[in-house]
């Protein structure tokens, strides 16, 4: 469950200055939000997916969802009196960006409260919940799925130092390194790891870029570094997305942890080479090779 928006991506050849007006020298709409790119990269993994979003009755709604559809077989919609959620995106020639973002729906959405959610999960489900939502309306989605024996994952992102999922109620957490920091203060990020499983957290994985990635299970002493495949990134947006929509899918495919990070390295790999966020998520049939690939061991 999470976020779902338009990315509204200008292209400048440098950035504008207070009160100047520059034309774009591209622009383009394009669907996204962390819990949308999420749940689009889990279904090309082949894995059924269900993605319980809010939207505004606003005709940015209305494209959004089609955007969904096609992409997604079961979409959970609720719909807000309010502006749907909205990203602009300003890169400048160098690929520097800057963003700002409109969250009305995102902060409105209650799940448990306002839709059929925690009715539907069971044990067999993986919930995945990122950091868009109101704290506490992911905490009581984390929460109805630990009574529902759901597996959980939450990816801290973004952070809100106010409203802060309990990390408690996550089986499986992950974060990026400048998150991993924020979270912890720790600058070394074994360290950070262990901080982070201190806080209660089944499993902890910091991702770690071109470096692949951390994890420290519950039941391990020590950090086990995975390396990344080594490839040319072009444009490395969304890979965070791609790398948790994948271990969720990966998870659902019955892969062990180890498996599907793995497996999530390799497809993230693969975006980051790409141009655009959701665009540069691999197909379902590349997904099917990688899966073909990939040892459930
Ligand atoms: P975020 O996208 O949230 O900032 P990271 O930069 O850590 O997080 O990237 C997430 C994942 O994407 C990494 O763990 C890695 O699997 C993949 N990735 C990112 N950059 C690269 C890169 N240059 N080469 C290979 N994989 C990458």
């Amino acid at each position: 469950m999470g976020n779902a928006c338009v990315d509204t991506t200008f292209r400048l050849s440098r950035f504008p200055a207070v009160g100047e007006t520059l034309n774009a020298t591209a622009y383009a709409d394009g669907l996204g939000g962390k819990g949308a790119n999420q749940a689009v990269a889990a279904a090309r993994t082949g894995a059924a997916v269900t993605l319980w979003t809010a939207l505004g009755k606003d005709p940015a709604g209305a494209w959004i969802r089609s955007r969904l559809d096609m992409e997604l077989s079961d979409v959970q919609v609720s719909v807000f009196d309010l502006p749907s959620d909205r990203s602009t995106i300003v890169i400048d020639a160098g690929g520097e960006n800057f963003i700002v973002s409109g969250v009305a729906c995102s902060q409105a959405f209650d799940p448990i409260v306002q839709t059929a959610l925690a009715r539907r999960i069971t044990s067999g489900d993986i919930l995945v919940c990122q950091g868009n939502l109101r704290g506490s309306a992911t905490n009581a989605c984390l929460r109805a799925a630990r009574e529902s024996g759901t597996r959980t994952i939450l990816n801290a992102s973004p952070i809100d130092q106010a409203g802060l999922a309990d990390f408690r109620l996550a089986d499986l957490l992950v974060v990026n390194q400048s998150e991993a920091k924020a979270l912890t203060g720790r600058s070394d990020m074994a360290a950070a790891a262990g901080a982070l499983a201190a806080k209660g957290v089944g499993t902890v994985v910091i991702t770690l870029g071109a470096e692949g990635c951390l994890v420290l299970g519950p039941d391990q002493t020590r950090t086990l570094p995975l390396p990344a495949p080594h490839v040319e990134a072009l444009d490395t947006s969304g890979a965070g997305d791609v790398f948790c929509g994948c271990l969720a899918g990966g998870l659902a495919r019955d892969m062990p942890v180890i498996s599907a990070l793995k497996f999530a390295l390799t497809a993230a790999a693969i975006a980051v080479t790409r141009p655009g966020t959701l665009l540069s998520c691999p197909s379902a049939s590349e997904m099917a090779a990688l899966v073909d690939q990939t040892e459930f061991s």
